[in-house]
């Protein structure tokens, strides 16, 4: 028997509701198996813990997820207390101290969804976009000078390392070619920046040859939201920057249906470190503790998590109770137009784990 070590961090907001959710489901799927178990550990940093201690983590908060095989995250976000300080003082400081530096989110439409592209089948769309998470136009180089003179300034320097490049590069030809289609397009914006966006390309390029049964191809980021919109199937795998990723992944994630069901994992390629794995969402203040959480992200999430540590048979039953659940419009939270509640679909999807084992 196999027992992996999953650090669960609910943080703020709904994650408090979706990541015990998660946790309950991965349970579920453990009391099946003959061959593994989950060793939980929780962990209450975010808001709340900031308001006792004023930080998110403790220092040594690293050092407690480092043996982990790897980490559910709900969401940081907490309406008093500054972006800057929630975001980078809890995710972004996991992310970068484990070197997480792919951040993939599949996008696919769900059975039973209502998704707005009216015009396509619904296995037109299905993709993977590959965000880089570690540099790129998030890489905090930058600042502000002058401050309330008329001449004051700011920059955000968006600064690309060789080695971050090639690595994200390789990274996504990879999982190209682990796909069906062999597909892979790389997001650029060299037409009008003329530094890094350029190495981006000229990288792509070196790193194809390494990969000759990818077929590949470029597309400007700003074409790319046409493309998604009027031809979903020419994309398969989709590489872009933390910038341009972060923005097509939230218009994937509306293209597929809901916000609250899209999954995304943050990962260390090379296995150092444990990677995390997380619903796109944030903290959704506005529905918090009202059972109104959707957590199909989450247990999304959950099969991406178990892929990780090896387990594809469980990931696939995983993922065939969300569909079994997504299918059945009784069991859609309010945010797909239905009334069922967290613990609603949850339960269905524990159940349909235990009758299908
Ligand atoms: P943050 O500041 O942490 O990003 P947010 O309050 O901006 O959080 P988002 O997660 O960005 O919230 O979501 C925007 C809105 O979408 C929420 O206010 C909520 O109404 C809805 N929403 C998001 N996730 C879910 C979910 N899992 N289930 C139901 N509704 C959701
Ligand atoms: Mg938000």
């Amino acid at each position: 028997m196999k027992t992996y070590r999953i650090a669960t961090i609910p943080g703020d907001g709904i994650g408090k509701e979706v990541v015990p959710a998660g946790r309950q489901v991965l349970a579920a799927l453990a009391k099946t198996s003959s061959t593994f178990n989950f060793e939980f550990e929780d962990f209450d940093w975010g808001g709340d813990y900031y308001r006792i201690h004023n930080v998110m983590m403790p220092d040594n908060g690293l050092e407690l997820l480092r043996n982990k095989d790897a980490i559910l995250f709900g969401s940081a976000g907490d309406p008093d207390i500054a972006d800057h300080i929630t975001l980078w003082g809890l995710r972004l400081k996991i992310c970068q101290g484990f070197d997480q530096y792919a951040n993939v989110r599949p996008t696919r439409i769900l059975p039973g969804i209502d998704a707005p592209l009216k015009r396509c089948k619904t296995e037109d769309l299905n993709w993977v976009i590959v965000r880089e998470n570690s540099e790129g136009e998030y890489s905090g180089v930058g600042g502000r000078v002058h401050q309330g003179h008329p001449i004051e300034a700011a920059t955000d320097l968006s600064m690309m390392t060789r080695v971050g490049v090639e690595r994200i590069m390789r990274f996504a030809f990879k999982l190209a070619q682990s796909r069906p289609r062999k597909l892979l397009t790389v997001i650029t914006k060299s037409n009008a920046q003329r530094h890094a966006m350029v190495m981006w390309d000229q990288i792509a390029k070196e790193i194809s040859t390494e990969f000759p049964d990818v077929k590949w191809d470029k597309e400007l980021v700003d074409a790319s939201t046409v493309r998604m919109v009027n031809r979903p199937a020419s994309l398969d795998v989709i590489v872009a920057t933390n910038l341009h990723a972060d923005i097509l992944s939230d218009l994937a994630a509306a293209l597929a249906g809901s916000m609250g069901i899209a999954p995304t994992g943050n990962i260390d390629p090379e296995r150092r470190y444990p990677s995390m794995f997380e619903p796109i969402h944030g903290s959704a203040f506005d529905i918090m503790g009202k059972g109104l959480a959707n957590p199909v992200g989450t247990f999304w999430s959950a099969v991406m998590l178990l892929e990780h540590i090896g387990e594809p048979e469980a990931a696939a039953r995983l993922m065939k109770a969300i569909e079994h659940v997504t299918a059945n419009p009784a069991l859609h939270t309010r945010d797909l137009g239905g009334t069922a509640t967290t613990v609603q679909v949850t339960e269905a999807v524990c159940a349909y784990l235990a009758a299908h084992a």
